[in-house]
């Protein structure tokens, strides 16, 4: 039997989720088709996950504060099979709630695999091999991305990308982590707190290359503290699965580095999952960046979008929701904003965390533009001081006298960017910031030199 719908969503991620309940909150009719898991990458594979595991590294480091705060508890231990439960039950959380969502706001769901046919049409076929054509006016390709894996080496027990690795049942005493940007930091950080033996080899010179090198450089040092070996400007070699571990070569400053460990994770980057058959088929531009899409989400072929990290640029689940919102207005007719990749936040959850909205200095420099920018250390804030949340400072880019960026570094920073996110998204000046009143004693308060304080 074939079905008419206004709207087809191909991939259940915060990309597909969120235009799938927007559209029907609109009252189109919408199906949303999803092969894995409710919550897509995010919710099963990604940001949640490895936020639950962090959470748990994290109390536990911050047990040695406590003696400091006169706070004397018996020797702490880590129970690993405890972690991992809370883990999977934070993303059945997640998973429940994206279905809860899903069926409050009348969006038609189908477990298994959409494929496009033609403009109108998607053929739906579930796990036990059965299909349907399915048919609307609009169709979304939210398909999300995958581990990049570098070439030459053969992923194993022992060698795993971050998918295998959320599957690890025992703390490994020791791991290698290819790959030293976002996720290669924040997974060195929970192995790191639990007091695996972890050492990062990175092909550049710096960590979070993207990321504003002082925080960057904060970062390294509290990892090194935490007692992880940092391998920069080093260029891996070979990675082999011995069946006990993983021996891995590498080449520094012209020198072999050998070094052999329980696991390695890689962490080479993620790339689009473009499904390049269909594609083609259908004439839809693409490169192996992304799907090209215009600045209301839709491919060169009307009535086609796709939103989320298919598209390229930067992987991130608020931007999947941000690019759905758009593509949802279009779609519904009742677009009121546009979308800005400036405007999206970005968080390093290591510990310190690294959070950033907009320009970095760097950017902001190599594009010419005169900033001022306005620096606020942790150490002189009375919270951070009680807190014993130990070093951080937020970095603001000012540019005409409107705030175009900023970076944090430090405890919180995640959920400090946010006022600043706002800030930046509409743009504010420094008169209009001052008018912003912050509670006091507050970790908030390291943004007072920003209002002219
Ligand atoms: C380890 C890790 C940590 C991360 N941490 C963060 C973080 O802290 N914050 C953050 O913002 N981002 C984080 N991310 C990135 C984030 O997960 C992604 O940016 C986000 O999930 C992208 O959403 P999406 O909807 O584009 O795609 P996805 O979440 O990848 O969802 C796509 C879905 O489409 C389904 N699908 C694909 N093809 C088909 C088909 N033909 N038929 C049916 N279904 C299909 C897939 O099964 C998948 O469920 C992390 C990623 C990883 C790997």
């Amino acid at each position: 039997m074939s079905e008419k719908y206004d709207l087809i969503v191909i991939g259940g991620g915060p990309g597909g989720l969120t235009l799938a309940e927007l559209a029907a909150a609109k009252k189109k009719r919408v199906l949303i088709i999803e092969k894995d898991g409710w919550g897509g990458t995010c919710t099963n594979r990604g940001c949640i996950p490895t936020k639950a595991l962090l959470s748990c590294s994290k109390y536990f480091a911050d047990l040695k504060k406590l003696k400091r705060m006169g706070i004397n508890i018996a020797e702490a231990s880590i129970d690993f099979s405890a972690i991992k439960k809370h883990q999977q039950q934070i993303v059945k959380v997640s998973a429940l709630g994206a279905q809860k969502v899903l069926a409050e706001a009348g969006v038609e769901t189908k477990l298994g695999t959409g494929e496009i046919i033609s403009s109108k049409e998607v053929r739906f076929t579930d796990s036990s091999g059965k299909s349907e054509s399915c048919f609307a006016q609009n169709i979304i390709l939210a398909w999300g991305s995958i581990p990049q894996v570098l070439p030459g080496i053969t992923l194993s027990e022992r060698v795993m990308t971050s998918d295998g690795l959320l599957n690890l049942n025992s703390l490994p005493s020791s791991i290698i982590i290819v790959g030293g940007s976002v996720i290669g930091v924040e997974f060195a950080t929970f192995f790191a707190e639990l007091g695996s033996k972890v050492t990062i080899v990175e092909i550049l010179d710096t960590i979070i290359p993207l990321e504003d090198q002082e925080c960057a450089e904060m970062l390294r040092q509290e990892l090194i503290r935490m007692g992880v070996a940092i391998h920069t400007s080093t260029k891996l070699e070979s990675l082999k699965d011995t069946n006990s571990g993983v021996l891995m070569m590498a080449q520094k400053d012209g020198k072999q580095l050998e070094i052999s460990a329980d696991y390695a994770l890689l962490c080479t980057g993620r790339k689009p999952l473009l499904n390049s058959e269909e594609l083609d088929k259908l004439g839809i531009e693409y490169t192996k960046g992304g799907i090209k899409i215009d600045k209301n989400m839709m491919t060169n072929m009307a009535g086609i979008y796709a939103v989320g990290d298919v598209t390229g640029g930067m992987m991130l689940a608020h931007r999947a929701a941000q690019q759905a919102k758009i593509a949802a207005g279009h779609i519904c007719g009742d677009s009121d904003f546009s979308y800005n990749e400036n405007f999206i936040p970005s968080v390093v959850y290591s510990h310190p965390q690294i959070a950033r909205v907009g320009y970095t200095q760097k950017r902001a420099e190599e594009e010419g533009l005169l900033v001022e920018v306005i620096k606020s250390s942790y150490s002189a804030n009375i919270i951070a001081r009680a807190e014993l949340l130990g070093q951080g400072f937020v970095k603001a880019i000012f540019h005409q006298d409107k705030l175009i960026g900023a970076t944090i570094v430090g405890e919180d920073a995640a959920e400090l960017i946010a006022p600043l996110a706002l800030s930046v998204s509409n743009e504010l000046t420094k008169k209009q910031l001052r008018a912003w009143v912050i509670p006091h004693p507050t970790l908030s308060e390291i943004f007072a030199p920003l209002l002219g304080d």
